[in-house]
């Protein structure tokens, strides 16, 4: 199997009136390092997208570019684009990315042309991720620039065209080792699981995660004992609760619980909007230790004393 490291630059509308909100990112450019399973790099692939809809780049945009509106207009458009990358990705790979945004805003603009789209569920690597859990813990969402600058990567092309920055993700891909890759995979949501019976239950090394099917609200969901059951990260079984879950911030919740067998675990919850409006969830379990645990409920502690100064001072 081939890892397929992509990367995608995209432009949007000057302002939200022009937006159109089939497509608000439109891809401009593709650019992609293939690398085989022994992660050596095998070939790459890079192409400008013609533009349909936003045909000025948004200053902000433009300014970290190393390109202009010239030579967009030289581009392919981008059916024609995808179809010959697709081919060039092969038949047995999967992808990796810098975060997750590329590979959302990839199938958005996939749906846009009525394309094909993605068997689901889409098994990926977040390497921006993995390099958060593997290199630097307390990195999160750190910048690509940066995550080379601290590996200590060599800089010989500029950052900002799609195909460089997908071959640096590649060099920080083949920093780390295979066996810890291995096991690292992620589901893309940008297609989430609708019903129960879609749901992603995936028990990692030391983690697990569950993508829970849609809810039309968050009330809606806050009711399903299932989606709250506390269960362990190794064996699966249900633990006995620890810190009751509680809301972390408004779309998140943490709790402890401890398995008889494996020890403190430590459950996370976040929701999130599909792109139809409805709520799904992913929930992680993973093992914590007896500091953890106190961090976590002296957090909530803090909370909760926020919230009484909050309600003391409405009353008065
Ligand atoms: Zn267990």
């Amino acid at each position: 199997m081939n890892y397929i490291v992509l990367d995608l630059e995209w432009n949007q509308a000057c302002n939200h009136e022009f937006e159109n909100p089939r497509i608000p990112f439109e891809i401009i450019e593709i650019g992609a390092v293939k690398l085989n399973k022994k992660l050596k790099l095998i070939d790459s692939y890079s192409s400008i997208i013609k533009p349909k809809h936003y045909k000025k780049i948004q200053p902000h945009i433009k300014s970290i570019l190393n390109y202009d509106e010239a030579t967009l207009k030289k581009g392919r458009p981008f059916d024609m684009v995808f179809r010959e990358f697709i081919k060039w990705c092969g038949t047995d790979y999967i992808f990796c990315t810098w975060g997750s945004m590329d590979l959302s805003y990839l199938q958005n603009n996939m749906d846009y042309y009525y394309m094909k789209p993605f068997p689901s569920p889409l098994k990926y690597y977040n390497i921006q991720q993995m390099y958060s859990d593997i290199i630097d813990k307390e990195s999160s969402m750190i910048k690509l620039e940066k995550a080379v600058e601290n590996m200590a990567i060599p800089v010989d092309r500029p950052f900002h065209s799609a195909v460089n920055d997908a071959y640096y993700t590649g060099l920080i891909l083949q920093k780390l080792s295979p066996r810890d890759i291995e096991d690292r995979y992620c589901y893309d949501v940008y297609n989430n699981p609708k019903e129960k019976e879609d749901e992603i239950v995936s028990y990692h090394k030391n983690y697990m995660e569950h993508i829970s099917k849609e809810y039309d609200d968050k009330n809606e969901a806050l009711k399903d004992a299932e989606l709250f059951s506390m269960i362990c990260y190794r064996c699966g079984k249900k633990i006995s609760k620890k810190i009751k879950w509680y809301a972390n911030t408004p779309n998140s919740y943490v709790c402890v619980g401890k398995c008889w067998y494996h020890g403190l675990v430590q459950g996370k919850l976040r929701f999130k909007q599909s792109k139809e409006g409805k709520i799904f969830a992913i929930k992680t379990m993973l093992p914590t230790d007896k500091k953890g645990m106190e961090n976590i409920r002296k957090r909530q502690d803090e909370l909760r004393i926020k919230r009484q100064e909050k309600r003391h001072s409405k009353a008065n």
